[in-house]
C-alpha cells in the first residue's frame, strides 16, 4: 500500500477514490497528491464536469483558496479523448456528477497503467449514496474518506446539509446553500414534503 501511496508506476496503475462531505477536503487533498505528483515529475492531467462553475471554470479551486489549473469536460468520453498518450496521473474532481461510464473509463486508465485519482461526494443532500461515487469506492485500490467539521457542534462532519428550501438533486453551491454537519446534526427532511425513508 504505502508503495502506491507513493507512486510505484513499474506495477502497474491503480484507482484512487478521495470521498467525503463538503467541506471535508476533498479538493484541498487532490491538489496535495497532484503537487506530489509534479515534484516526482509525473505528467499530469486534471479534468472537473462543466456543472461546476463555482469558482474560476478552468481551475479546481478549494474552499480554502488553493487551486491548479485543469480542463473542463461534459461527460466522461470527454476525458477519454483529452487524454494525452504520455499521461502517467489522471486527476478527476467533483466525480459524482458524471454518470456510470466514468467508473469503466476509471478501469480502463488504471490498467493501462495510470494512477486515477478520483474526488467527489459520497453522498447527497438527503444523505444517500451519491452514484458513481459508490462504485468507484468499490473497485478503488486506495480509499481517503474525508471528514469536516460540524457547523452546530464541531464533531467530525460525514453530512452534506442544504439549508434553503430546495429538493433538486444538483443545486450548485458553496457556504451559502450547504454546510457540513455530523449524523446527529443532519436533517434532511426539514424541506421535504413527507418523512420518507432514506433510500440507498
Ligand atoms: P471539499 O472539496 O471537500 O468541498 P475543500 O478542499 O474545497 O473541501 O475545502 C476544505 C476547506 O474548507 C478547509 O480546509 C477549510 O478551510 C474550509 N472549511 C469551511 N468550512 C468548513 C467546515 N465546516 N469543516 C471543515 N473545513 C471547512
Ligand atoms: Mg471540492
Amino acid at each position: 500500500m504505502v508503495d502506491m501511496e507513493y507512486g510505484r508506476t513499474d506495477r502497474g496503475g491503480w484507482i484512487e477514490v478521495v470521498c467525503g462531505c463538503m467541506f471535508s477536503g476533498k479538493t484541498e487533498e487532490l491538489i496535495k497528491l497532484l503537487k506530489r505528483a509534479q515534484i516526482a515529475k509525473k505528467k499530469i492531467q486534471v479534468f472537473k464536469p462543466h456543472i461546476d462553475n463555482r469558482y474560476q471554470l478552468d481551475f479546481i479551486v478549494s474552499h480554502n483558496s488553493t487551486k491548479l489549473p485543469c480542463e473542463v469536460v461534459e461527460d466522461s468520453r470527454d476525458i477519454e479523448a483529452l487524454i494525452k498518450p504520455d499521461t502517467q496521473v489522471v486527476a478527476i474532481d467533483e466525480v459524482q456528477f458524471f454518470d456510470q461510464n466514468v467508473v469503466e473509463l476509471a478501469q480502463k486508465l488504471a490498467s493501462k497503467g495510470m494512477q486515477v485519482i478520483c474526488a467527489g461526494l459520497d453522498t447527497d443532500w438527503q444523505g444517500r449514496p451519491f452514484h458513481p461515487v459508490p462504485l468507484l469506492l468499490a473497485v478503488a485500490e486506495i480509499v481517503r474518506k474525508q471528514y469536516a467539521v460540524c457547523t452546530e457542534c464541531g464533531a467530525p462532519a460525514t453530512k452534506t446539509q442544504r439549508t434553503i428550501p430546495s429538493t433538486e438533486k444538483v443545486l450548485v453551491g458553496t457556504g451559502e446553500v450547504y454546510q457540513a454537519r455530523c449524523r446527529l446534526h443532519f436533517s434532511p427532511y426539514q424541506y421535504l414534503s413527507t418523512d420518507r425513508e432514506i433510500e440507498v
